[in-house]
């Protein structure tokens, strides 16, 4: 086990067994680890992250899939922004779910997050995904109602049906190379109304604010029961999910790099090799370039 690994292994959930949100402390920042520290050791990640990701998009055999999920300010944007800030935007794309459209409601819940999985050799990055389907429409039970399921399929069971088909897809997935992390950044009420303010208070983040955050905000407990069924039903082997303590952005940064790189040191990148067909013919081609 790698450096990074050990250093993750305490946020990452295999089974659901033992999780529970309210033993897990949002503003925890592992064990006293400083602010600064955790910055210099960020922007290492980082390059080091560069390096990993350009042998992933070179070997051509793996892809990679990072899920965030998390409440209104709880920093999505921010550590993908930062934890991505030195990979190749060409190995790397990032998509954000938002409230479905027309086209979309017609489709089965799966259907709009699977036709942007990342191909072999990609990393794919999903700013919210499917797991709103467990929660947000868990919450507002007439988002369901706009999604037209005939009715005897929407039973009480449905949530629990809804988790058992994520894990099927991510298995599927899973088995066909793509390696999957998952990333709850779990930050407190009180955070998110200290942010909520400074969104408000700050010009330049006053756009970011949307009065849609506010309505949700006497639904935290419900939202809360929802992430902690959800997680629960859905961390696998698999697809492990991180529960990340997000109140402080600056560790968020550091726990997400740190799982990304951790996963991708397991995969044994490496550049193809070229065989010695190839390598005669490689010479050859040298020397007629040399030659002009
Ligand atoms: P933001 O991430 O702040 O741009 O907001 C996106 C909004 O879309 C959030 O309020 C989400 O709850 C909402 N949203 C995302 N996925 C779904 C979904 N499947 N059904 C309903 N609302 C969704
Ligand atoms: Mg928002």
């Amino acid at each position: 086990m790698g450096r990074s690994n050990e250093f993750v292994a305490r946020y990452r959930f295999t089974t659901g067994e033992g999780l529970h949100l309210a033993d897990m402390d949002p503003a925890d920042t592992g064990r006293l680890m400083s602010k600064q520290k955790a910055q210099a050791a960020l922007a290492k990640g980082i390059e080091k992250l560069s390096t990993l990701q350009e042998r992933l998009y070179a070997q051509d055999r793996w892809a990679v899939l990072l899920v965030f999920q998390g409440m209104d300010a709880a920093g999505k944007d921010g550590t993908i922004k930062h934890v991505m800030s030195g990979v190749n935007p060409q190995g790397c794309e990032v998509h954000s779910f938002k409230v479905p459209s027309t086209e979309e409601l017609d489709h089965d819940f799966l259907w709009r997050c699977v036709v942007r999985l990342p191909e072999r050799g990609r990393i794919g990055i999903f700013n919210r995904s499917c797991y709103e389907e467990v929660l947000v429409v868990r919450v507002h039970p007439e988002l369901l109602e706009r999604q037209r399921l005939p009715s005897g399929l929407v039973g009480r069971r449905i949530w629990k049906e809804r988790f058992e088909d994520i894990n099927a897809l991510e298995r599927h997935l899973a088995r066909n190379g793509t390696r999957i992390l998952k990333f709850f950044l779990h930050v407190s009420r009180g955070e998110q109304r200290k942010r909520f303010l400074e969104r408000l208070d700050t010009p330049e983040k006053r756009w970011k604010f949307s009065s849609a955050d506010i309505t949700e905000r006497p639904h935290w407990d419900a939202y809360m029961t929802a992430y902690e069924e959800m997680l629960r039903g859905t961390a696998t082997r698999n697809a492990p999910w991180y529960v990340v303590p997000a109140d402080h952005k600056w560790f968020a940064h550091y726990v997400v790099a740190e799982a990304v790189i951790a996963a991708l040191e397991e995969l044994d990148l490496a550049f193809p090799k070229v065989d010695r067909v190839r390598e005669k013919e490689l010479r050859r081609v040298r020397t007629e370039l040399m030659a002009e």
